[in-house]
């Protein structure tokens, strides 16, 4: 049956091959970065068209950080046929205008350009063994549905969900990145990929005057970096690689702080057991030194299991009815969302096109050899299935998510932010079941009933976000609860991602530019703000009123660590009045407000800046608009910064970690209890639930009452 089918094929893909490389052509030519969600519509379009024209019915699936992803199936099925999943991404490592410098360009049969290989190749494969397919008539052993994301380079953050529902309800997965090496090895083991942040905190004296007193948080550091590198196995294939570090003060002070970032990957779950536990049992070896690791797995490993190696003797004896050899790549350093579709079921993936260089200048691919790869995923897509019934595995530690009697809330956060702190203990005076949890002792603290309650800040420094997103994540993924996910406190922290959703809500916001490796922007023009990316507590926000001026900060900013790591953004320059709104928003309602005032002679209102607050009850319209920017970044507990404009108001900034307290809270409410209201925690109620003062108030007309008519939204 597979020689049969494989002397209809070959002949039919080796006769469409100059086809092949036209659609991949086109596919390079829509540039299509995952940080430009708007540079996703090009490729989509092109492969919306071609798997219609073939009978498939094409979703788009809104993408919240993301892109948009696609998701196709067959218009014609049975109802309740087993599925086969081909998964693929359309974005690139490579910005916007990359093909200027690295032209598409044909030489000896490869063809090099910007995504070849990683990989709209396997996408132009993809779509041809699906439609060799139904040109020949040749029925798939099971029903193929398409899923084609926009956000692989960036760790799939918004589509692993969507990947996770669809690998769990499919009999086998195909993942279409490229093969290894010159023959194209198949890959079914790729190690997990974990990320790790040591702190060390010493003690600061004067390096002349009194350094026996001092205890140097480098020299510390020195001895950590040496037993990590030390917990290396490369015959295990565990790697622990100390990526950066960072310390010290001055040169004449004694260094306070030193931190190292780890990158760690493991080859199985164990191991990734076994290297975490490691990591978190490292003491000081000087007296009076700390040693702190926060972080985890970013990504699973993808096991070599029994059902992934029997898809690859598959794919070997089907080889062979090609003329090919299909080998095994081994364990596979990188991740893939292979990764993520091996947890659920079967996995095949490095079924790409044979190339090299992936996200290097001379990428490209081997068009000579796109006829007989996309044979073999069409021969794969035929192939019986093992158990057509789909022994379905159970999720690996889903919570359980039944309506728990008492809800216990976990604030993931440090207790460096006075405000986690006041949260808890307010909480916990209302009777709300309240504990403060480090990010990096979450997995160990909590219950399953747990609702978890993210409220990561940025670093002081401003580099990144406080470690934490990825176990927010986890969590996430283990089924609990989780207000303020990842994507949301992401979304709010990160300014360019914050105002790409607030103008895809069509929300009031300055107009925004990142600059990177450009001098100026491209659109806006002085007067202009500039900012860190990743910012909070006004501080290093600039105002420049000419270019001049413009030049003389963007000079000044250049040497800053956050500057080197993210750029900075422009924004057009929203005159200021002396005075904004921050409004606290939670479970999409208003629960707290201050009028913020600056400082004599600041223009910013940053309280940190001399600005001080005052309670106030804002506008309805200031309320709808930090109601719907909230929804905009999916948060649930968030401050929104307004800044009057116009007869209006215009979103400046959001924070899922905002300090605030009593001064927040609405005439004759507690801003504490509110939140807890709004976010559904309830009091401890032995009597089985009396409803409290803020339950009743549920409503729109009960707001309106509340607030006296100002916040009818
Ligand atoms: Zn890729």
């Amino acid at each position: 049956m597979a020689a049969v089918a494989a002397g209809r094929l070959l002949p039919w893909l080796d006769e469409h091959r100059e086809e092949m490389v036209e659609l991949l052509e086109r596919l390079v030519r829509a540039e299509s970065p995952s940080v430009d969600f708007g540079a996703q519509e090009a490729p989509f379009g092109i492969l919306a068209d071609e798997l219609e024209r073939i009978g498939y019915a094409v979703r788009r699936v809104r993408g919240g950080a993301a892109g948009d992803h696609l998701y196709a199936r067959p218009l014609r099925r049975r109802r309740g046929d087993p599925r086969q999943l081909l998964v693929g991404h359309m974005d690139t490592v490579w910005p916007l205008g990359t093909l200027a410098e690295m032209p598409l360009r044909r030489e000896d049969g490869l063809l090099f350009g910007p995504g070849t290989a990683d990989m709209k190749g396997g996408l132009v494969e993809m779509v041809f063994a699906l439609r060799a397919l139904h040109e020949l008539g040749l029925q798939p052993a099971a029903t193929p549905v398409v899923l084609v994301n926009s956000d692989e380079e960036i760790g799939s953050i918004d589509s692993t969900p969507l990947i996770r529902r669809l690998a769990s309800g499919a009999a086998r997965a195909f993942v279409l990145e490229s093969g290894e090496g010159p023959d194209g090895s198949l890959k079914i083991a790729r190690k997990g990929i974990g990320s790790f942040t040591v702190t060390i905190r010493g003690r600061p004296t004067h390096a002349g005057t009194d350094p026996e007193h001092g205890v140097s948080a480098i020299l510390e550091l020195s001895h950590q970096v040496q037993r990590l590198f030390a917990l290396n196995d490369p015959a295990h294939g565990v790697t622990v690689n100390v990526g950066t570090i960072d310390g010290g003060l001055r040169p004449n002070v004694v260094a306070p702080a030193a931190t190292a970032i780890v990158d760690v990957r493991v080859p199985t779950a164990g191991a990734a057991r076994e290297i975490e536990q490691a990591l978190r049992d490292l003491t000081p070896v000087l007296e009076g030194a700390t040693v702190e690791v926060k972080g985890g797995l970013r990504r699973p490993p993808m096991e070599p299991l029994p059902r992934n190696r029997s898809l690859l003797a598959a794919a070997k004896r089907l080889g062979h009815e090609l003329g090919v050899v299909v080998e095994d790549a081994g364990l596979v350093g990188g991740g893939s969302d292979a990764n993520t579709t091996s947890v659920y079921t079967a996995t095949l993936d490095g079924l790409g096109p044979i190339g090299e260089s992936s996200h290097a200048i001379d990428e490209r691919i081997d068009t000579a050899r796109l006829p007989e790869r996309t044979a073999l995923l069409s021969l794969l897509l035929l192939e019986p299935l093992d158990h057509p019934g789909i022994a379905r595995p159970p999720r690996p530690g889903v919570a359980d998510r039944r309506a728990p009697t008492s809800t216990r809330v976990a604030v993931i956060g440090t207790d460096a932010s006075g405000t986690n702190v006041e949260i808890v203990s307010e909480w916990r005076a209302l009777g709300i079941d309240a504990v403060l949890v480090d990010s990096a002792a979450a997995a160990a603290r909590l219950r399953p009933s747990d609702v978890v309650l993210g409220r990561l800040d940025i670093r002081p420094t401003m580099e990144s976000v406080e470690p934490g997103l990825l176990e927010l994540l986890l969590l996430e993924r283990r089924g609990y609860r989780v207000l303020n996910p990842a994507f949301a406190l992401a979304a709010a922290h990160d300014k360019l991602l914050t105002a790409r959703l607030l103008t895809r809500a069509a929300l009031p916001h300055p107009r925004t530019e990142h600059l990177h490796r450009r001098n100026a922007p491209a659109r806006l023009r002085p007067p202009l703000v500039l900012k860190p990316r990743l910012g909070s507590w006004g501080l290093d926000v600039f105002r420049c009123d000419t270019w001049a001026e413009f030049r003389r900060c963007l000079d000044d900013i250049r040497a800053r660590p956050w500057f080197r790591r993210q750029g900075v953004l422009v924004q057009e320059l929203v005159p200021p009045v002396g005075h904004d709104l921050r409004l606290l928003v939670a479970g999409g309602r208003l629960v707290g407000a201050v009028r913020r005032v600056a400082g004599p002679g600041e223009w910013r209102t940053n309280v940190s800046l001399g600005g001080t607050r005052y309670p106030i009850v804002p506008p309805p319209a200031a309320c709808a608009l930090a109601i719907a920017a909230a929804a905009a970044v999916h948060a649930d507990l968030v401050s929104v910064d307004l800044l009057p404009s116009g007869d209006g108001f215009t979103v400046i900034e959001l924070n899922g970690a905002a300090d605030f307290n009593a001064t927040y809270s609405l005439p004759g409410r507690d801003v504490f209890r509110a939140a807890a209201a709004a976010l559904r925690l309830r009091p401890r109620s032995p009597a089985g639930g009396r409803p409290t003062p803020d339950s009743r108030h549920r409503t729109g007309a009960g707001e309106a009452r509340a607030y006296g008519g100002a916040c009818l939204v």
